[in-house]
């Protein structure tokens, strides 16, 4: 199995998110789900297949950890690398907003009562299924994903991604987030993936 390393910040502080609380998310949490990652696989290399059982079984339960611990690399990664940009849309991604969410006014006010609606994460994914761009909400890492989706932007609202900047005040959290968004990121996955 492919060994995950941690992917590094290539910011340390942002307007509205203090290098402390950026390091402190980075740095100890995200770096803790890539070894916990590891960890995981590495033991499911030797668990007794012939033990699985859906009630209690090392091996089930590794693989249930599996996913929880999976996404939540994923998603902070795609949350890390969603920001350090002027928040401006452009490009394919501006495209889809336009044509699929109501404009970015629109786009922006769904994607922040997400972010008070979700115990976890709001992704804005390109639905495959549906082509187009869809805000879904995930209540914790491995709770509400939907397969067949291209997650664009991502949005931590846990309580650890704000608290130590915003204490309870995860409204201004989120714009702070928005304001910084760098949708490089969208654009060169729609790019890769040629969505349309
Ligand atoms: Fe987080």
């Amino acid at each position: 199995m492919k060994e995950m390393t941690v992917k590094p910040l290539a910011f340390t502080s942002l307007p509205g998110l203090s290098e402390k609380l950026l390091s402190e998310h980075h740095d100890v949490l995200y770096a803790g789900y890539v070894k916990k990652l590891n960890e995981i696989r590495s033991k499911l290399e030797t668990a007794d297949r012939a033990e699985a059982n859906a009630s209690y079984s090392l091996f089930g339960e590794l693989k249930r950890e599996e996913t929880f611990t999976a996404n939540a690399v994923k998603l902070h990664e795609a949350y890390f690398d969603n920001l350090g940009g002027n928040g401006q849309p452009d490009d394919a991604i501006l495209e889809m907003i336009s044509r699929d969410c109501g404009g970015v006014d629109t786009w922006r006010a769904e994607m922040t009562a997400s972010g008070i609606a979700a115990r976890g994460w709001v992704v804005a994914a390109y639905d495959l299924d549906l082509a187009c761009l869809i805000t879904y909400i995930c209540d914790t890492h491995n709770l509400g994903c939907i397969w067949n989706a291209v997650p664009l932007v991502v949005l931590d609202v846990y309580e650890h991604a704000y608290y130590l900047d915003y204490a309870t005040g995860r409204k201004s959290y989120i714009e702070a987030v928005l304001n910084n968004l760098n949708f490089a990121y969208a654009n060169d996955l729609i790019k890769r993936s040629d969505l349309r």
